[in-house]
């Protein structure tokens, strides 16, 4: 062989294996195509199956909520569960501000709601906005032994509010979920607080426990751990009342790690917590100072504000409207 045959035998060499790679390129392309097409069209045949099923399967709406839920899950696979547990009870805004806060949290991927009734019994107002919701849920109740009841003429910080209730939620996380398998984030999500979204990304964050500020609380317009500026961590707080408490935070200012509340089963609130103290007590559980996270821009943006309902003077009712 000449060397201009042998160049061009060479180059011939290499442009079979060209046409036969791209020839089986093309081929697992498509297949892999075939692949995602028919696992679409089967999950979509499956929902439109059970759609159609639905009066014979007696599906509930919690369990069609739960099978969507599932499938959003699929596509938001690394994004932790959030569960928001809200104690509540009953006034004439709590339909208002259940609806408020249950509508932010459809705004939410990943979320499950635990409502915790503050009541003898779960009523019926409380089980159909959680229906009407759409939302993951679990709904509890705990009353309020009465001799720890605030008074009607009582300032509200005379008493600890949310205790039983949040307590109640402990309870079932560490009844129900199993510590390294369920992964998750908790937060203590109060019924007439303002949420913006965007809290919920940065829980998404958390290690061990988030820090943030919060807005229009303590007589201030935002209480805010201060930063260290060399190294970035949590060296104080700012805050209306008592900032050197150990955690000067309010409830809406933090998010835990769901591992810690599985293993630290010592955990819980308490009436015998000094009033204002329920907060800096229970994260002393889990944490110190210099462990803390500080997430919304190194604690430089307001994403939750703790506000409050007035309560209005209602003079009269109409019969069988529930408001
Ligand atoms: N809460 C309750 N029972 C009560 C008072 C309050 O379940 O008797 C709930 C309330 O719905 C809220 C949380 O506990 O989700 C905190 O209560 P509140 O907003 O009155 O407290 P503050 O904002 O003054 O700390
Ligand atoms: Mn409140």
């Amino acid at each position: 062989m000449n060397p201009m045959e042998r160049t061009h035998n060479c180059e011939m060499k290499i442009k079979r294996f060209a046409y036969w790679f791209i020839g089986f390129s093309v081929v697992v392309i498509i297949w892999k195509l075939c692949i995602i097409e028919s696992n679409l069209v089967s999950l979509q045949s499956f929902r439109k199956a059970l759609e159609l099923q639905e009066d014979q399967l007696e599906l509930t709406q919690q369990q069609i909520v739960l099978f969507e839920n599932w499938l959003n899950k699929k596509n938001n696979k690394k994004l932790p569960t959030i569960y928001a547990v809200t104690p509540t009870y009953w006034r004439f805004v709590q339909k208002a501000e259940l609806t408020r806060i249950s509508q932010t949290l459809r705004l939410v991927p990943n979320v499950h709601w635990i409502v915790v009734e503050d009541s003898e019994t779960k009523t019926e107002l409380v089980r159909n906005l959680i229906v009407e919701s759409g939302l993951v849920a679990t709904h509890l109740n705990a009353k309020t032994p009465p001799f720890e009841q605030l008074q009607s003429k009582e300032p509200r910080w005379k008493r600890h509010r949310g205790v039983e209730q949040r307590n109640t939620a402990l309870k079932w996380f560490r009844d129900t979920l199993i510590p390294n398998k369920d992964k998750g984030i908790v937060y203590f999500m109060d019924d007439d607080n303002t949420y913006n979204v965007k809290v919920f990304d940065e829980m998404a964050k958390i290690k061990k426990v988030g820090v943030w500020p919060v807005g229009l609380v303590g007589g201030l317009n935002a209480e805010s751990p201060i930063l260290d500026e060399k190294t970035g961590k949590v060296k104080g707080y700012r805050s209306g009342w008592k900032p050197n408490r150990p955690f000067a935070i309010d409830m809406a200012g933090f998010a835990i790690n769901l591992e810690l509340i599985l293993t630290k089963t010592e955990a819980w609130f308490s009436y015998k917590m000094e009033k204002g103290f329920q907060e800096s007590e229970f994260l002393s559980y889990f944490i110190t100072k210099d462990e803390l996270e500080p997430l919304a821009d190194n604690c430089t943006k307001v994403y939750v504000w703790h506000t409050r309902a007035e309560n209005p003077a209602v003079k009269g009712t109409i019969p069988g409207l529930e408001v």
